[in-house]
């Protein structure tokens, strides 16, 4: 990924922070997108000079179209140029169907959906407009495909990121983008930490996982890295799964309120 300059959405903790360090490991610039230019962001773009790379921190909101387009903007003035965007920033609110308030209804789907929708636009025009190949890798989740009892509103974002990645893979696979889906399974992140520090919820859940662990950020990071890789060429409008084998041995408890 010499040469090569990503641009990482949700990129402060979590599965975006261990994408932006294996990205610089295999040698791509970075840049670091997250809600706020905060420690947590300056960490993350630390550890990619750390591993023997570069790159900025850009602040912005998914959510919000203009704030996107704005990140490309100062991405590609201060960069260079994008070749890889990685779709990973995401939310999840808890509530059954019949309590779902319209405002975690849009905050969700604004998140997750809009803001995966309208920054692959913008990274797109840009490859248009400078007539180059790229990437786009979204980071979806089992829930693509696996209804989650509770969490109507982040499964209905999921598997509209699904629709959307196979859409935009015919789409913009003429200007030679490719776009494709990781969806990863239960990862231990801040975003989960109830969960997965609650070692009853955990020995449960793992009974779920045939490779009994949870993932972590760099199992992730592992398939973003070869969908982001010349191994990759001939590759879109496809889900990689990165779950040990959740997907295919699951059945949901109904978890309660946390
Ligand atoms: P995380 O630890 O909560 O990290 C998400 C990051 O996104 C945070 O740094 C957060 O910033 C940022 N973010 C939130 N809203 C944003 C916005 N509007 N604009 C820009 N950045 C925003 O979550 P994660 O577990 O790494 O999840 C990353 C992605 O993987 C999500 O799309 C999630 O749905 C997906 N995923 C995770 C799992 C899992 O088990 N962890 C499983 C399947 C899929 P703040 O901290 O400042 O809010």
């Amino acid at each position: 990924m010499q040469d090569q300059v990503a641009l990482i959405t949700g990129a402060g903790q979590g599965i975006g922070r261990g994408i932006a360090v294996a990205f610089a490991r295999e040698g791509a610039r970075v840049i670091v997108e997250d809600l706020r230019d905060d420690e947590d962001s300056q960490r993350t773009l630390e550890l990619v000079r750390e591993a023997g790379s570069d790159g900025c921190v850009l602040a912005g909101d998914v959510a919000r179209v203009a704030d996107i387009q704005r990140v490309v903007e100062d991405g590609v003035r201060q960069m260079g140029r994008i070749d890889i965007l990685v779709n990973n920033a995401g939310i999840e609110r808890f509530a059954p169907f019949l309590d779902v308030t319209e405002e975690d209804y849009e905050q969700v789907m604004d998140v997750n959906l809009k803001g995966a929708f309208f920054a692959s636009q913008a990274v797109a025009r840009h490859l248009r407009d400078t007539g180059r190949r790229g990437r786009i890798i979204n980071i979806s989740s089992v829930h693509e495909d696996l209804p989650f009892p509770n969490f109507a509103s982040y499964c209905a974002s999921k598997g509209g990121m699904k629709m959307l990645m196979r859409n935009l893979a015919v789409e913009l696979g003429p200007l030679g983008i490719t776009v494709n889906n990781v969806a990863p399974g239960a990862i231990r992140t801040p975003i989960n930490a109830e969960l997965t520090e609650n070692p009853a919820l955990v020995r449960k859940l793992l009974e779920n996982i045939p490779l009994a662990r949870l993932g972590t950020p760099s199992d992730v990071a592992g398939a973003a890295v070869y969908l982001a890789s010349a191994d990759a060429d001939y590759v879109t409008g496809s889900t990689v799964y990165v779950d040990g084998g959740l997907l295919w041995d699951y059945s949901e408890t109904r978890r309660s309120a946390p």
